[in-house]
């Protein structure tokens, strides 16, 4: 197995008329790992696995599969497999058929022998666990069997790389946890590059090996799960990862103030003086009843493992979501229209981006300092 990089992006730039769908995007993708392209919708995740799968072309920049340059080489010559969230299925053909597509156009100097074919389309239904529905059409499947349908397809050509994209979006929430699981199964089993595309984040961290975060056409952060969930790079991949408070700040030697929260961790660069914002996790704000506190409970939601609180801190002021465990909060029980005293566990400082109009200006700082 060659040891470098399975498929490496140099640069690689994209436009649709004046709009730049891809920007200078370069990542190398390892032999074997499963890789997750994660970001909102039309930040350019299609357009770059089309781009490795031979159905889009880049406008400037390179794509090398196995170490060579393959933007000249064509679909069915990458021996990509790849399975999309609405991969219309033969309708006319059965189940076994449709799999075994891939290999009957093949050219006649590589297609297998029509027993083998039958072997292995057989293998492959056992594979996907419905090898007792070989004999169905796709309109008497279920979303999730339609899915394992067009995997074993794109299996069948033995791609060395497998393209997903968004293939269980139109699942239901539980099917879609099981299937993600069974692919992560899959994947170990057959030691295949895979790039399996997502907007769903709990997707992405619960499945990859590493998880690439786009943002409008640029690549934002790659990481394992545990990097770009637990040290993300910026703003960006902060709010997309899950829920998190922006709070304001002010810098002064060395330090971050915020007049009604201790803070316990700080990560970020704090040697700037200025304004600057604090993004704090809602599991990373703690409480604590205090008669005389800063903070005032507005809302108390108890459905479910995790308690959510609302905090209000100063009248107008945008709500801080706090979070903590349902047994956790037993111990508390706090209840709406409490006076509370507020530390954060963890916060990360970035410099200022402009003031929204709805948040705490330096002035309304100082005078909230005063105050207490
Ligand atoms: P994602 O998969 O992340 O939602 P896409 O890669 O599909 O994003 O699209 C990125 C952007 O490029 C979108 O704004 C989309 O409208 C635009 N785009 C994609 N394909 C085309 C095309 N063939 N013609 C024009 N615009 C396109
Ligand atoms: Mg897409």
């Amino acid at each position: 197995m060659p040891s470098g990089p399975a498929i490496e992006l140099k640069g690689v730039s994209k436009r649709f008329d004046t709009f730049v769908a891809l920007d200078g995007v370069a990542l190398e993708i390892r032999a074997g790992e499963l890789l997750a392209l994660l970001g909102p919708s039309g930040s350019g995740k299609t357009t770059l696995l089309r781009i490795i799968a031979g159905l889009e072309w880049p406008d400037t920049g390179d794509l090398l599969l196995g170490g060579e340059s393959a933007v000249r080489r064509g679909v069915r010559e990458r021996q990509i497999g790849f399975v999309f969230q609405h991969y219309a299925l033969f309708r006319h053909m059965s189940v076994t058929e449709n799999v075994a597509f891939g290999l009957r156009v093949m050219p006649r100097n590589r297609r297998p022998a029509e027993g083998e074919i039958r072997a292995r389309v057989q293998k492959l239904l056992d594979l996907v666990q419905i090898g007792h529905l070989g004999d169905r059409h796709p309109g008497q499947l279920s979303g999730g069997e339609r899915q394992r349908v067009a995997l074993a397809r794109a299996l069948a050509i033995e791609p060395s790389v497998l393209l997903l994209d968004e293939p269980f979006g139109a699942l239901d929430a539980k099917v879609r946890k099981e299937l993600r699981r069974w692919l992560r199964q899959l994947h170990d089993r057959l030691s295949m590059t895979t790039v399996f595309v997502t907007h769903d984040q709990e997707e992405a961290l619960e499945l990859a090996d590493r998880v690439v975060v786009l943002g409008r056409g640029r690549i934002e952060q790659v990481g394992t799960p545990e990097e770009v969930y637990g040290a993300p790079s910026n703003p960006f991949v902060f709010d997309f990862l899950g829920q998190v408070n922006r709070v304001r700040c002010q810098v002064r030697g060395g330090r971050p103030i915020v007049p009604y929260a201790h803070i316990e961790q700080l990560n970020g660069d704090p040697s700037r003086d200025g304004p600057g914002t604090l993004y704090v996790r809602p599991h990373d704000v703690i409480l604590a009843r205090d008669p005389a506190g800063p903070a005032t409970v507005r809302f108390v939601g108890v459905v479910g493992p995790v308690v959510r609180l609302e905090i209000e801190v100063v009248m107008g002021a945008p709500v801080l979501e706090a979070e903590l465990p349902n047994h956790v909060y037993a111990g508390y029980r706090f209840a709406a229209g409490e006076r509370v005293s507020v530390r954060f566990r963890s916060a990360t400082l970035f410099p200022d981006i402009a003031a929204g109009p709805e948040e705490l200006s330096p002035a309304d700082l100082s005078l909230l300092s005063a105050s207490l």
